[in-house]
């Protein structure tokens, strides 16, 4: 018997009166029906997180981070099963799965360890100016009021554990809203946010179909919106409420850029196994997936055979199956999408090197060089297993590439220059440049974020914690 799947209201499990289904992109089996909550259930679970605003934002530190606390540790005890339910729901590679519960993991204790030392606030002495004589002032950070998080299919478990741990962490309320095609694994994160003692009304996970998803969005009981998705989307979110707080993280078509100096073999070695790996894992479903490889002349003929055995060399196939890197794009019409973008760079004059096929769901790892400047793929985010390669003379021509994009989330850079790094972090119009590495490395902690079309606020822990809240000042006279 499939089993149904119920959502979470004000902390407690409940179902509507319909169900969708959540089917398994690589062998098309059924994963699990999910309830939808109705209208009258969506409005009682925003209606809820209002009504604790006060209530949560009063709530000790010491029992947020107990709770944060506790989450991370049945996190980490249910490792096994929820990485399965992650590979089954997302046809995501089981060991790339077990890496994303490992991070959930470490985004709550990370939220716990934050909550314990947050809004201490500052003080600042106002009698440096003549009217401030016997003044001071004394800030905290107050959460903005209900937080909706938006999350993506891609990391089904770890974007939502972005959007609620820091949620927590500074006492705001959050309705989480899953994708469609993975919500599961967050439905399972509302079984141990149950085993909290946090108040009912502080969370709920709504599994809202996207053409409700409007009305939810324009409630003014929510200012703030946490949105991790396509540029599409979050755009037309934010337009449609430009007076509510919107972090939008967004998409990218990220660049790994290789030096002149990166010319060792044991280099050479290393940049063609990291671009082959993280151009591939997930099926290219990761927002800083590598999509264009730039590399110096000086290198170029050493460094693509390397890359291309490297990408020929990554196991296609059931994601089920601890050996595969690369499984099925989300479902069949991604993998068809890509396909035409290929079809319709190498009809243009671009050269594959390697892939360039479809079967079902899957896309296999592909290479191509001599990308025309005009066709789909070299301007617009791939989202699937696919590189580009093109050649440059000089730093300030290889900068210039990367920066010839309407997209700005990470970067790789690999030299050893160090006077190049700091030029790479100076020029590159983005989020984060990784030195030595490709750009898909992302440490939890760290802030993470677009610059252009790649969004506007920063999550990592910390940052979404200054991100739900502002600034409150209390100015004391007559001291
Ligand atoms: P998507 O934009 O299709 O959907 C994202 C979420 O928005 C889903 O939960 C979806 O149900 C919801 N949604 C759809 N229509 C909506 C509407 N009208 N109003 C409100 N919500 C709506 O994105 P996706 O296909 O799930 O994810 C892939 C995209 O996410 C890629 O572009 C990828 O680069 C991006 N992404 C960005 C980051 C980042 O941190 N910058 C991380 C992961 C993924």
């Amino acid at each position: 018997m499939t089993t149904t799947h119920a959502f979470w209201l004000a902390g407690r499990e409940a179902t509507g009166e319909a169900t969708f289904d959540v089917t398994n992109s690589f062998d098309g089996r059924l994963v699990g029906k999910v309830s939808v909550p109705t209208e009258a259930q969506v409005e009682e679970a925003v209606a809820a997180a209002h009504a604790v605003v006060d209530e949560f934002a009063a709530t000790p530190a010491h029992v947020r981070a107990a709770a944060l606390d506790h989450v991370s540790k049945r996190l980490a005890e249910r490792t096994e099963e929820i990485a399965l339910v992650i590979s089954a729901e997302n046809g995501k590679p089981i060991k790339w799965a077990r890496g994303e519960v490992g991070r959930a993991v470490s985004v709550f204790r990370f939220a716990a360890e934050e909550a314990r030392r947050w809004n201490a606030g500052e003080a600042q002495r106002l009698d440096t100016e003549a009217g401030g004589a016997g003044r001071l002032a004394l800030t905290r950070r107050i959460p903005k009021g209900v937080v909706l998080g938006i999350a993506p299919f891609n990391f089904p478990l770890n974007l939502s554990a972005h959007k609620v741990a820091p949620a927590i962490a500074v006492g705001a309320p959050i309705i989480l809203k899953p994708a469609p095609s993975t919500p599961i694994s967050s439905l399972i994160l509302g079984e141990l946010l149950a085993e909290t003692d946090l108040p009912a009304g502080s969370w709920s996970i709504l599994t809202v179909p996207n053409d409700r998803m409007p009305a939810l969005v324009q409630d003014e009981r929510l200012p703030v919106i946490s949105f991790t998705g396509s540029d599409k989307v979050g755009y037309a979110i934010q337009q449609s409420v430009p007076h509510k707080h919107c972090t939008l993280e967004l998409g990218g078509n990220a660049a790994a850029v290789v030096l002149p100096d990166w010319s060792s073999e044991e280099d050479l070695d290393w940049a063609a196994s990291r671009i082959a790996t993280f151009s591939n894992y997930q099926g290219g479903q990761s927002c800083i997936s590598v999509q264009r490889v730039i590399v110096d002349s000086s290198v170029h003929d050493r460094l693509l055979p390397k890359i291309v055995a490297a990408v020929e060399a990554q196991v296609t196939g059931d994601p089920s199956d601890a050996a595969t890197d690369v499984g099925p794009l989300v479902d069949e019409a991604a993998a068809q999408r890509v396909e035409s973008w290929v079809d319709e760079a190498v009809a243009a004059g671009a050269k594959l090197l390697v892939g360039g096929k479809r079967e079902g769901a899957t896309y296999a790892p592909t290479v191509l060089t001599e990308l025309p400047a005009d066709v789909t793929l070299a301007r617009s985010e791939v989202f699937g297993p696919v590189l580009t390669i093109a050649v440059v003379d000089g730093e300030a021509e290889a900068f210039a590439a990367v920066n010839d994009s309407d997209f700005g989330l990470q970067a790789g850079v690999f030299t050893h220059d160090l006077q190049a790094a700091f030029r790479a972090h100076r020029a590159l119009e983005v989020g984060g440049v990784i030195v030595g590495d490709v750009p898909s490395y992302r440490a939890d902690q760290m802030p993470y974020g677009g610059a252009k079309r790649s969004g506007v606020g920063r999550e990592g822990v910390k940052y979404a914690m200054d991100d739900y809240t502002y600034e409150r000042v209390l100015v004391l006279t007559g001291l």
